[in-house]
């Protein structure tokens, strides 16, 4: 066999070739135990974000990035496990309610979750805000909280897709996070290696998102759909709005208090539409039978979330920490509230301190925006229109020049807001 060298695999697919299956893991391999330097790294992932991947070279990157660390084995669970993933967002605090009304379906959901990075938010950091919890769990602790409360939100541990772990951080800083088989790769390969039965994509679309178009969207979801069902993960995606924050709350504190509403019978329409879109295809890819609006309305969701916040050293009925200063943002004019920028929200919320620049940093567990108006609300000039809620004034300047013109108001009412735009299943193949 042809010795393999790194120049010739950057020059390959710098010139428009095809990757062959042993020069990628070779290449997986050298960059994982660092015989690979992040400059010639860099070099080939900016030349896959121009040429793309083919979809066996993605299949075989992805098989590769798998076998860099270890794989969780979940058979011990004892009934079905089904994860969700969404793409990020604002105000996206989805998985804290839903994962408790699935588990509460009898369906056990296996969360491997990460932190938030620039304006979108992450659940590690939301859940964070309660008293003691803790994301960091042994894998056997993680099989037995799964086997006893149904439900685990986690830390992946650093065996868990070790490439992707040095890779995600190398895209960061070299502009080459935006491509489709790199995006699908990184978020497929760790929710195979978590050993899920099955798997439902949300992924958002609308500025606050990853992809902001429609159609890459929907080719992310396709190949990350195909890319799972190859791996005998079920999965299917559900196309979700993300153009407004979600919700009312964008922050760690302030999303929690909004899930627990969600879990208390109330919260915002979106949020509770989105979660429950979410939780019936889990429980049907599961093969469950169970109503997850039953859970919910039952208490019975609410009960598993109090025993999963335990589980992990969370007090559930400890107050959260609140801001001692809120500062309100107020209409200029009156008319109908007609669209309300996510990215900008999201912006705004990251620089009072919620999210982090580099995934070093700290975050705030108390900054965060709280919106008091939403498209569709009438306002007149002095209504209130979203709390910006403080731990360093010194931030306030800077949040407040990301909001500049993030709300829009107009003499015309917006259009009433679609929150699922399309579902991707797997592709059938015909039969022989
Ligand atoms: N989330 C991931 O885990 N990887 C990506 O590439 C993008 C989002």
């Amino acid at each position: 066999m042809a010795t393999i060298t790194v120049l010739d695999v950057i020059r390959t697919k710098r010139d428009g070739g095809e990757l062959t299956d042993a020069q990628i893991d070779w290449f997986i391999t050298g960059f994982t135990d660092r015989r690979v330097a992040d400059e010639q790294a860099a070099a080939l992932l900016m030349a896959i974000v121009w040429r793309g991947m083919s979809p066996r070279e993605l299949a075989s990157w992805t098989a590769a990035m798998i076998a860099s660390g270890e794989r969780l084995d979940l058979s011990s669970v004892g009934r079905a496990t089904c994860d969700k993933h969404s793409t990020g967002g604002v105000g996206d605090k989805v998985s804290l309610p839903l994962c408790p009304i699935v588990a509460a379906c009898g369906v056990a959901v296996p969360q491997l979750s990460g932190r938030g990075l620039g304006h979108t938010g992450g659940t590690l950091d939301k859940l964070e805000s309660i008293p003691g919890w803790s994301p960091q769990l042994s894998n056997d602790r993680f099989v037995a909280q799964l086997r006893g409360v149904g439900a685990v939100i986690a830390a992946a541990g650093d065996d868990l897709v070790p490439a992707d772990r040095r890779m995600y951080s190398l895209r960061d800083v070299t502009g080459t996070v935006e491509s489709i088989p790199l995006i699908a790769s990184s978020i497929m390969s760790k929710k195979i290696a978590e050993g899920t039965d099955a798997l439902v994509l949300d992924v958002k679309v609308g500025s606050g998102a990853f992809l902001p178009r429609i159609d890459s969207a929907r080719e992310l979801a396709r190949t990350m759909v195909g890319l799972g069902t190859a791996h005998d993960v079920r999965c299917s995606a559900l196309i979700t709005d993300m153009d407004q924050p979600l919700g009312f709350a964008v922050g760690n504190a302030v999303e929690v208090t909004e899930s627990i509403e969600v879990l208390m019978g109330g919260g915002p329409a979106d949020v509770v539409e989105v979660t429950l879109a979410l939780a019936r295809r889990m429980v049907e890819l599961a093969n469950g039978t169970a109503d997850p609006a039953e859970a919910l309305a039952s208490g019975a969701a609410m009960d598993r979330w109090n025993d999963m916040i335990s589980a992990q050293g969370g007090d559930p009925a400890a107050a959260l920490p609140r801001a001692t200063e809120i500062e309100t943002m107020t209409a200029t004019t009156g008319g109908h509230v007609r669209r309300i920028d996510a990215r900008k929200v999201g912006e705004a919320a990251w620089r009072l301190g919620a999210g982090r620049a580099r995934k070093q940093d700290d975050v705030s567990a108390i900054a965060g925006i709280v919106l008091r108006a939403v498209a569709g609300d009438r306002v007149s000039a002095g209504t209130p229109l979203l709390d910006l809620h403080l731990d360093d004034p010194t931030r306030l300047a800077g949040a407040l020049d990301a909001l500049d013109g993030a709300i829009e108001i107009g003499d015309e009412p917006p259009r009433p807001r679609t929150m699922i735009h399309d579902r991707i299943d797997a592709e059938r193949t015909a039969p022989p």
